[in-house]
């Protein structure tokens, strides 16, 4: 199932080629495919149709949508591409309850997606960017930079396809969450719009409450966000409780230090109402000591707020392990003994490089 993988890990930084980012039905608003549709001399309704194959039944190509005029599909198909990416790897589990997908874009760029089954839910991590600058010191997809953003289409391909594996397993898909490669804040206006397209109630419906917009603490889009009428759900990746840890780990913490961050996610609060969940890879003997537990417990008490604790999934060539399962459960411990909710939540896929753009630098590696 998994290729045999070695390091050393290579670092990804190529520019982005400069080939133009074609339009494709996934990009598009039902309105403004509606547009679309007027154009080509249609009535507006065979844009619902369409939005309804591709969205609902989930289909492939345009030939599937058999109650449109063959003309409508023709032209669709010549002028507005269902995506622009494809996958060109998968990988699963062994107990065939986490898939991995490998997408190639259609600049050569290679993009990761994970889907999770839990028994009372199907979430997918999505990607929304190739590579990141955000470059925390633990995070395969940080070590090359950032290539480019992620157009909201490119986002929405992996959104459609994990409804759709979901459902070839007999399971629906519940939850999304923006936790897989780059930082969403940073590619603001194309995660709005993707994050507009899959809650249509017409299209695939997600509900605002099923989706998770992660990020590593960029204060300004962190009080944008608060102004969208989406009531979403907002992880912040913390992983220090001060700023001399926290720059280390996460060096936009230079920029916007731990008490403005914290400033910001208490703006985010009071506007939204809505609890923020706090990230915190575990990493040992880095993060995880007695002490900084209840320093972060301290720095948290009175919020609105879950720390959700994960165990650092390892980077082979990154100097960071996960801690002994007795050091995080101490370090749970603390956290809860002082009124904090905490969850430990393990990394799924671990044995298939589910960590952010583990999949990734290793199919660079074998095609190098
Ligand atoms: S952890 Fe997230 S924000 Fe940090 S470098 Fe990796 S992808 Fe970017």
């Amino acid at each position: 199932m998994i290729d045999a993988l070695t390091s050393p890990h290579p670092i990804i930084n190529r520019p982005a080629p400069r080939a133009a980012k074609p339009v494709t039905l996934y990009d598009l608003t039902l309105d403004e495919l509606e547009a679309r549709v007027r154009e080509a001399g249609q009535p507006a309704y065979r844009a619902r149709q369409v939005y309804d194959w591709a969205y609902t039944k989930l289909a492939r190509d345009y030939e599937a949508m058999t109650n449109l005029p063959a003309t409508l599909r023709a032209e669709l198909g010549e002028t507005l591409p269902l995506a622009a990416m494809t996958p060109v790897r998968e990988l699963v589990t062994d107990d065939g309850q986490t898939f991995k997908t490998l997408y190639r874009t259609f600049d050569g760029q290679l993009v990761e997606t994970v889907l999770m089954l839990y028994p009372e839910r199907a979430t997918v991590c999505v990607s929304c960017q190739v590579g990141c600058a955000v470059g925390c010191a633990f995070c395969a997809t940080g070590l090359g930079g950032l290539t480019r953003n992620l157009t909201a289409g490119e986002m929405v391909v992996q959104a459609v396809d994990a409804a759709r594996r979901s459902h070839e397993l007999g399971r629906r898909l519940t939850n999304l969450v923006m936790m897989g490669m780059g930082e969403p804040l940073q590619n603001y206006a194309a995660t709005m719009r993707f994050i507009g397209i899959i809650h249509d109630p017409r299209g695939l419906n997600l509900g605002a409450r099923r989706i998770t917009v992660s990020t590593s603490g960029i204060v300004p889009k962190i009080d944008a966000l608060a102004t969208e009428p989406y009531q979403l759900n907002l992880a912040v990746s913390l992983h220090a409780p001060n700023d001399e840890l926290r720059s280390r780990l996460v060096p936009i913490n230079r920029r916007w230090p731990v008490a403005e961050l914290l400033a910001a996610c208490d703006r985010y609060i009071a506007a939204t109402g809505r609890r923020i969940s706090f990230e915190y890879a575990l990493m040992k003997g880095i993060n995880d000591g007695e002490g900084t537990a209840r320093e972060l417990a301290t720095l948290l008490r009175g919020r609105l707020c879950h720390v959700n604790l994960i165990p650092l999934n390892p980077v082979d060539v990154l100097p960071y392990e996960r801690p002994d399962p007795t050091g995080i459960e101490r370090f749970a411990a603390t956290l809860q003994t002082a009124g904090i909710p905490t969850t430990v939540r393990y990394s799924r896929g671990v044995e298939i490089a589910a960590a952010c753009g583990q999949l990734r630098a290793q199919h660079e590696q074998a095609s190098a």
